[in-house]
């Protein structure tokens, strides 16, 4: 079990324990109810936020053991425009992607969608809605919104997606749960180079990526912005990430495999 369940486990035994006490014995001093509180709210908003901690969702976050090579993953998509140049980056070095789609940009663009599978890219889901108050939803919405992506990309594809990776990487137990019951894997990452946001710099993004990259990575990137409102800096610090993968001798490899080694 990660350490971080294993803490959210025992904070809220304790937290328990200490309500049971309270009640038979004495009511605990405010400031220590309080800070009994809070530290239990600090530890579950680190394990909604930080996925890589794995406190609600059993995600891959890393290859598993002895992986060779790098997974290369991109969000937000699909959008004609940015997704092909991403596409033709990846087939000039040979080298294969999983694409976390929005579903309701594949029922806009599903010629796109089509055209990452053809050329034999992974697609998972990344919410229909894109949803960023997605770990504030009830179980009735989360599941709404991610057998619509199922479905939205199942349409298109005429496969059921297995690969989840939820919207801005928020995790809690509903989502982790209706993923489960879905039969959705939660796909993290382990090196990210911040390149969602307007005006980021496409050589700081890959310098970010690049610096510790490693045998067993998950690198995240975007393919798209979120809202269609900038240009997104991955196709231009695409190239650079894959000289420097090949420098350091990582091979592209492919989720799908490390997902299944993973799960055998
Ligand atoms: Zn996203």
């Amino acid at each position: 079990m990660p350490p971080a369940r294993v803490l959210f486990l025992a904070a809220t035994l304790g937290g328990i324990g200490f309500a049971v006490f309270s009640v038979m014995t004495a009511p605990p001093p405010l400031w220590g109810a309080l800070a009994a509180a809070g530290l239990y709210v600090a530890i579950v908003l680190a394990g909604v936020f930080v996925l890589r901690l794995r406190m609600f969702a059993d995600a891959v976050i890393r290859g598993p053991a002895g992986a060779r090579g790098v997974v290369l993953t991109f969000d937000d998509g699909p959008d004609p425009v940015h997704t092909q140049r991403v596409l033709d980056i990846l087939d000039e070095h040979g080298a294969k992607a999983t694409f976390f789609v929005i579903g309701k940009k594949v029922d806009k663009h599903p010629d796109v969608v089509k055209e990452i599978v053809a050329r034999g890219h992974e697609v998972g889901v990344h919410g229909w809605a894109h949803d960023r108050l997605f770990a504030l939803r009830g179980p009735r919405r989360v599941r709404r919104d991610l057998a619509r992506a199922i479905r939205s990309l199942e349409r298109v594809t005429k496969r059921r997606p297995t690969l989840f990776r939820p919207p801005v990487g928020h995790t809690n137990p509903t989502i982790a749960r209706v993923a489960e019951q879905l039969e959705l894997t939660v796909v993290g990452w382990s090196a990210a180079g911040y390149d969602g946001l307007g005006g980021a710099d496409a050589r700081k993004v890959a310098a970010r990526i690049t610096r510790g990259l490693d045998d067993g990575d998950i690198v995240l990137l975007h393919d798209a912005a979120e809202r269609g409102d900038h240009e997104p800096t991955a196709a231009k610090s695409l190239p650079e990430i894959l000289a420097a993968a090949k420098d350091k001798n990582l091979r592209v490899a492919r989720l799908g495999d490390w997902v299944t080694a993973l799960e055998s």
